[in-house]
């Protein structure tokens, strides 16, 4: 009997890499990196995701995972939580005993994602040109299982990213990552700016991008 299409998501990637951002970095980590992102962030390093892809029922997408035989699975994009079947493989990644991580935009509502993931949410800076997309409901969701980034472009977005930490409260919330856009941002001006102004966040650099370079699949 063929899969009812509630039980298959548009996929663009499965692979084995070492974790480049997040908590969890340095792990061993399967990533699922499904299709779509009604974002247009001017950074974006996964425009290869935003069409194209193929669809996969989510059992072989878990069987795939596991093949790959690591304790640690990030979902990520484009912008997962854009198919709402997400959830559902969210959960059976979960109940399969991985340690699961979500990457999502800030853009969507997070609200029934399953607990047990620690979810990882962009809070787009002016310099993305994408910040009239943050979803600021998502805010007041977040736990210490959860990670809020800023990927900072310039002066203008690390000041502002500094005003919402202190609005909002958010290093009281969950753990804040600060992350210099590639190209755009001095990693050490930032690092430098975090020091001088004391702010209770971490500082982080794309390991991946370190190891490899700015290459798909990795
Ligand atoms: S939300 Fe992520 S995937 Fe979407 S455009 Fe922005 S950086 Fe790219």
């Amino acid at each position: 009997m063929d899969t009812p299409a509630a039980e298959r998501l548009r996929l663009t990637e499965i692979f084995l890499s070492v974790q480049g951002e997040s908590r969890s970095v340095g792990w061993p980590t399967v990533f699922v990196r499904l299709t779509g992102c009604p974002l247009r962030c001017q950074y974006c390093d996964t425009a290869y995701a935003f069409h194209g892809g193929e669809w996969w029922e989510i059992d072989t997408i878990l069987a795939e995972v596991a093949r790959h035989g690591a304790r640690h699975v990030c979902v990520t994009g484009g912008e997962p939580l854009a198919q709402k079947r997400c959830l559902l493989l969210l959960e059976k990644l979960c109940d399969a005993g991985y340690e699961v991580s979500l990457e999502t935009s800030g853009a969507i509502d997070i609200a029934d994602v399953d607990p047990r993931v620690s979810r990882v949410v962009d809070l787009k800076t002016p310099g993305s040109k994408e910040m009239h997309r943050n979803l600021l409901e998502n805010i007041p969701l977040l736990t210490a299982r959860d990670q809020v980034k800023f990927v900072v472009c310039d002066r203008a977005d690390y000041d502002w990213a500094k005003t919402m930490l202190a609005e909002h409260a958010l290093a009281d919330r969950c753990e804040v990552l600060f992350s210099p856009s590639q190209g755009q941002q001095s990693p050490a001006e930032l690092a430098e700016w975090l020091l001088a102004d004391k702010l209770p966040v971490r500082f982080q650099l794309q390991l991946h991008k370190v190891l490899w370079g700015d290459v798909a699949g990795k």
